[in-house]
């Protein structure tokens, strides 16, 4: 079966919970996971990812042009997710340059196949993309926090 995530859904409150971070780390790469969980929106089989969480994460390079999670970090931040009935979605990191994936994280996209998520401090703009076999862009779509419970 064929699967893709076409779109992802992020409130307007974690994109600038997002943004906030990036500014902080400026001029290197901020680095967070996005938490929550992904359905099926047509008979395609094509899948829409939710956030519901974001999990800042420590950029280990302190690079301005890269970012590495800590595999400790990383392990911790797994069992902490899951531990929510939750999954990674998204890897969300920033960049001084456009939101537009490096050729060092079309590499890492390739070993995490989830929606790469990328917030440029320089255009002051995110996109999110999604490498399966090619790179695709993935629909970015927000809205207020409101829930009817
Ligand atoms: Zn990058």
């Amino acid at each position: 079966m064929y699967l893709l995530i076409i779109t992802i859904t992020i409130s307007q409150e974690h994109l600038r919970r997002l943004e906030t971070i990036a500014k902080e780390r400026y001029p290197a790469e901020a680095c967070a996971l996005l938490e929550g969980n992904t359905r099926f929106v047509d008979s395609q089989s094509n899948e829409v990812a939710s956030v519901r969480g974001i999990v800042p994460m420590r950029n280990a390079d302190e690079s301005v042009y890269t970012f590495r999670i800590d595999p400790n970090d990383l392990i911790s931040a797994y069992k902490e997710i899951s531990s929510r009935k939750l999954e990674v979605v998204g890897i969300f990191h920033s960049h001084s340059s456009e939101a537009f994936p490096s050729l060092t994280d079309t590499k890492y996209m390739e070993l995490n196949p989830v929606v790469w998520l990328i917030y440029s401090t320089l255009s002051h703009s995110f996109a999110a993309y999604i490498l399966d076999n090619m790179m695709i862009k993935v629909n970015l779509e927000s809205s207020s926090l409101h829930h009817a419970s």
